[in-house]
């Protein structure tokens, strides 16, 4: 049987340990925390087709760097003199363009449309409860602007083939007449759903727990990524501590991780 550690215990790494369980893979999954203080048991719980615009598009730097600097905005970030900031800011800035636009949207719709098709299997299992439902998503407009610029998103999203309608202002109204709603028009995405993502991690988690689920709490750096032996992760061979950035990020204790050795020996849900 093929062996595999899995680094990170969000949504990413614990489905990955599901597949490569239900693939007939040795897994142990490494988290540095108790898989839950992450992005996955705390987001929105959109899954959403709808979402194939990439955060890197025109337009986004003015209005990214005014919500850098608020820190109630969906994107603030801590202002600091820090390298791998700087480095990523350089390359969010240069993906920002029409063609990055252009060639993420397929990706991204299909990406969520995957996503989709598997939480509806892991929701058809008595295993699932996350209260996931496919009622759709409404992208409201305050301005006339913005609206004018919801007619455009739906053009984009019908030539994706996503189920999407514009909608005037009153219609969305008598929807919700006890509501007062301040809007101009809205977008209705009807392919969209949604789920609690709490419920889902720790559905996923017991039924992992049920699989023989090995796990260990550890922080791994990456000096002990690239020297993972025989497993499925490769990353380029760096000399980490002349590199300021690894440097930063190396926490002083350099100890190979062996897949092989890792999996067999990481305690069991079952032990
Ligand atoms: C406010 C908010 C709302 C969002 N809403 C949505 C939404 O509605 N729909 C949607 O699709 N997406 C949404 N997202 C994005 C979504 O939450 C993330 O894309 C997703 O959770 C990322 O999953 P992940 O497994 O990659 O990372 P995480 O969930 O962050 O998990 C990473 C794990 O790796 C572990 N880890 C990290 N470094 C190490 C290390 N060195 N050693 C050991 N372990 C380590 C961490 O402890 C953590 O458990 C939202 C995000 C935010 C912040």
């Amino acid at each position: 049987m093929k062996n595999a550690i899995v680094v990170g215990g969000g949504i990413i790494g614990l489905s990955s340990a599901y597949y490569l369980k239900k693939s007939g893979w040795n897994v142990a999954v490494i988290d540095q925390g108790d898989f839950s203080n992450n992005c996955s048991y705390g987001n929105a719980g959109y899954v959403c087709p709808s979402h194939f615009i990439p955060l890197a598009s025109p337009g986004i730097i003015s209005q990214g760097l005014r919500w850098m600097l608020n820190p109630k905005s969906p994107f603030y970030i801590q202002p600091r003199l820090s390298w791998p900031l700087i480095d990523w800011g350089i390359k969010f800035a240069k993906s920002a363009t029409a063609r990055h636009l252009e060639e993420s949207a397929v990706p991204l719709r299909d990406a969520a449309i995957i996503s989709q098709r598997c939480y509806e299997e892991w929701n058809s299992s008595p295993d699932f409860d996350f209260a996931y439902e496919k009622k759709g998503l409404f992208e409201y407009f305050l301005t006339k602007e913005k609206a004018a610029h919801g007619h455009e998103l739906v053009e984009k999203a019908v030539s994706l083939g996503l189920d999407t309608v514009f909608m005037h202002a009153d219609d969305v109204r008598a929807l919700e007449p006890q509501t007062r709603i301040n809007l101009e028009g809205a977008v209705l995405f009807r392919g969209d759903a949604h789920l609690y993502p709490n419920k889902l991690m720790k559905s996923l988690l017991d039924h992992l727990k049920q699989q023989d689920f090995k796990s260990l709490h550890k922080r791994v750096t990456w000096t002990q990524m690239n020297t993972f032996n025989g497993s499925a992760y490769s990353y380029p061979q760096r000399d980490d501590t002349k590199n300021p950035y690894r440097k930063h990020v190396y926490d002083g204790k350099i100890e190979p991780l062996d897949c092989e050795s890792l999996v067999k020996s990481a305690p069991s849900s079952q032990e």
